[in-house]
């Protein structure tokens, strides 16, 4: 399958193809990257590809370092690599972009977090503490080979968390300024593979099918993530993430039924299909329920946010304007962030 110029491919055991997908692409020695946790993984690919393995890199880290970007990039160049591919989540793939945007060399990525990160133009990177965001089309990788056997080993917790923000992609596209029928159409594919999917998964971790099912959803999810901006569910999330250093996917995934339910007062016929997905009668009430049925965690507090600080997290997120179906104003987000502090659901 093709959207937008990456290929697609999705099955158990699909990993063993990159040797045949390097080879369509005209390469011969790869470099092949992962994070230290998952480095047996990228070692399994390694002994797949014998002689075409040019190296391994195992030091993927969260946010794209420059400083490691740039050592993975030394010996990148100094095996005479042609080709890379990164095996993980989100952090590995975005060290992928990140060589790709220095060398333009071809990616083949095999993601094993519902992140979708492998699906966009996007590369977040940091240097000095400061995180820049680009998109670039030398950014999106060629090949994604989705292997549910590899998710099989991502714990319940980042399991439901990485899909509800996944998800989150899809619900804030829905609404969209820049959105067309298709990017609507993908969002609501992507909803549709995890409203059907995660149950199934957080029942039985191992259930491959349902893997298969949500990485489905991953990859929509990521596409319409690529095709639109996203407004006021991800400018909170990134605040809270970066500014009290709470868990992103966490942070996701307590605010989405809010932030949700916050703009359906705003938008509601574009927000209904996501309802009637969720079996709800309104949109954030449903993802709330969802989210509940399945684990999520409810409450900024357990994350570690502490009530005193809502008030200064109001002042950051009003401090750079962005479009927002719904004006944001202090005393809206201040009430957003109550709920979403307490635990209460968004209709509280
Ligand atoms: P991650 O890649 O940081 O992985 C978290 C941890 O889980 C790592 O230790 C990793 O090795 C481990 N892990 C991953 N898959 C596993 C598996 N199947 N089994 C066991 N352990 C596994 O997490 P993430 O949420 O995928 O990625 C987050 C990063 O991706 C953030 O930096 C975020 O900004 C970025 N991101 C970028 C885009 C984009 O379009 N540029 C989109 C989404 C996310």
């Amino acid at each position: 399958m093709t959207l937008g110029n990456a290929r697609a491919r999705f099955g158990c055991g699909i990993r063993h193809e990159v040797g045949a997908e390097l080879a369509s692409l005209g390469a011969g020695r790869a470099m092949i990257l992962s994070t230290p946790e998952q480095a047996d993984m990228a070692l399994e690919i390694a002994a797949d590809l014998g002689q075409r393995a040019a190296g391994v890199f195992t030091l993927a880290a969260m946010h794209t370092p420059v400083a490691v970007t740039e050592e993975a990039l030394a010996h990148t160049l100094s095996v005479g690599a042609d080709s890379l591919v990164a095996i993980g989540g989100g952090s590995t793939i975005g060290l992928a972009k990140a060589l790709a945007f220095r060398t333009d060399l071809p990616q083949i990525v095999i993601p094993t977090t519902y992140a979708g990160s492998e699906a966009t133009p996007i590369l977040g990177q940091t240097e000095n503490g400061v995180k820049t965001t680009l998109s670039n089309p030398k950014v999106l990788p060629e090949v994604i080979l989705y292997d549910p056997e590899l998710v099989v080993s991502l714990p319940r917790r980042m399991t439901v968390n990485s899909s509800l923000n996944a998800m989150a992609h899809a619900a804030e596209a829905l609404y969209a300024r820049d959105r067309t029928p298709e990017s609507t159409e993908i969002a609501l594919d992507g909803l549709k593979a995890f409203v059907a999917g995660l149950p199934d998964v957080v029942a039985d971790l191992s259930d491959l099918e349902a893997r298969e099912a949500t990485l489905r959803g991953a990859w929509a999810c990521g596409t319409v993530l690529g095709r639109v901006g996203m407004a006021l569910h991800h400018k909170l999330c990134h605040t809270l993430g970066g500014t009290f250093d709470l868990p992103h996917a966490d942070v996701h995934a307590v605010i989405l039924p809010h932030a949700i339910h916050f703009n359906a007062a705003a938008v509601p016929e574009l927000l209904a299909p996501m309802a009637r997905l969720l079996g709800g009668a309104a949109p954030g009430p449903a993802i709330w329920d969802f989210g509940v049925a399945i684990g999520a965690p409810v409450a900024l507090r357990d994350l570690g946010l502490e009530e005193r600080q809502i008030g200064r997290a109001v002042e950051l997120s009003m401090e750079k304007p962005y479009w927002n179906p719904r004006e944001v104003t202090p005393e809206g987000l201040r009430s957003l962030l109550r709920n979403a502090w307490s635990g209460n659901p968004p209709d509280a």
